[in-house]
């Protein structure tokens, strides 16, 4: 059994922790939001009072926050936990993250001889939930192997993406990817209701054909798999907010390395003005949006 921090519980945070403790982890939890920590507590983990207690004496630190700034924040500078925690500590970021924050975490690791791994996950909420979630690990052989157990409580696929940053790398070129093909998935779905094409029949064919996809086949923003956010409003989820940041970390990343991304920039325009009105709503709710195009 594992002594485990974990810090940040929402959509994501929270159900991974859970399954830490159905392993028979410790889990000791912080959040700045107190009903997501109680939520953590009825699931049988244990109240933090701050970012600094959570961390304290433990075998591994697993953050899942939203954004680099939160990370950079907990984590960095003189406050930030990897200066207050003097004994070698072992740090997880599970976030999605730039490129930027991610190298920062591992550069600043060595001051105390800390171990960080980046890992940030797909596999959305129902993953989390499941047990499912794929992991995309960047960090030394030694740090990998030393967390894999840890993450296989939450995760099924548990992936060595390559050296430090490399998992921030991966799950950048994954949601590039996801993010456009929400975006020709919900075209496509529109057009067939034009032609008179119904949506089940067009998921059924497709799903068995070249244009399928996770966004079809697991996560179809059209309302016909039932537990997905097209089934419940598009409450997220993954909310749209997340996923034009997460695109506007790949244009970031290939703009540092000067390479161009035409359609990946057109996917970010086009969450870019969903969100001004539905930044909460789930990332598939913008073949909603796209009907009013
Ligand atoms: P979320 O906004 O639901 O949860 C973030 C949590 O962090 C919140 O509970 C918030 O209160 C807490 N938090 C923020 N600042 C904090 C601080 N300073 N101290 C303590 N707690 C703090 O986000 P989420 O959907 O769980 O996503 C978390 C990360 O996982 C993001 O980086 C996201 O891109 C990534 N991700 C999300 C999904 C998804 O489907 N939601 C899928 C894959 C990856």
């Amino acid at each position: 059994m594992a002594k485990i921090g974990f810090i940040g519980l929402g959509h994501m945070g929270n159900p991974m922790a859970r399954n830490l403790t159905k392993a028979k982890h410790d889990v000791h939890v912080f959040d700045l939001d107190q009903s997501a920590i109680d939520t953590a507590v009825k699931a049988g983990c244990i109240a933090a009072a701050s970012a600094l207690e959570a961390a304290t004496a433990k075998d591994f630190i697993i953050t899942m926050l939203p954004a680099g700034k939160q990370v950079r924040s907990i984590l960095l500078g003189d406050n930030g936990l990897m200066a207050q925690l003097t004994e070698p500590s072992f740090f997880i970021d599970c976030s999605t993250v730039d490129i930027a924050t991610a190298l920062g975490l591992h550069a600043a690791a060595t001051v105390n001889g800390h171990s960080v791994l980046d890992a940030p996950v797909s596999g959305g909420v129902t993953g989390a939930e499941s047990r499912t979630l794929t992991f995309m690990v960047g960090g030394l052989v030694d740090a990998f192997e030393k967390a894999k157990p840890i993450l296989a409580c939450m995760g099924k696929n548990i992936f060595h993406a390559g050296a430090a940053t490399h998992g921030q790398a991966a799950k950048m070129c994954n949601n590039l990817m996801l993010g456009i093909h929400m975006i020709g998935t919900s075209e496509a779905f529109i057009l067939a209701e034009k032609l008179g094409l119904s949506a089940e029949t067009l998921h059924q064919i497709a799903s068995a054909s070249s244009g399928q996809s996770w966004a079809l086949s697991k996560y179809c923003p059209a309302p016909i798999l039932p537990g997905t956010p097209a089934c419940n409003n598009y409450k997220a989820g993954f909310a749209a907010a997340m996923m034009l940041k997460d695109l506007n970390l790949a244009i970031e990343a290939a703009h540092h390395c000067d390479t161009s991304l035409p359609l990946t920039e057109k996917a970010g325009y086009l969450y870019d003005d969903f969100c001004k009105e539905h930044a909460d709503v789930d990332f598939s709710g913008i073949i909603e949006f796209l009907k009013t195009r």
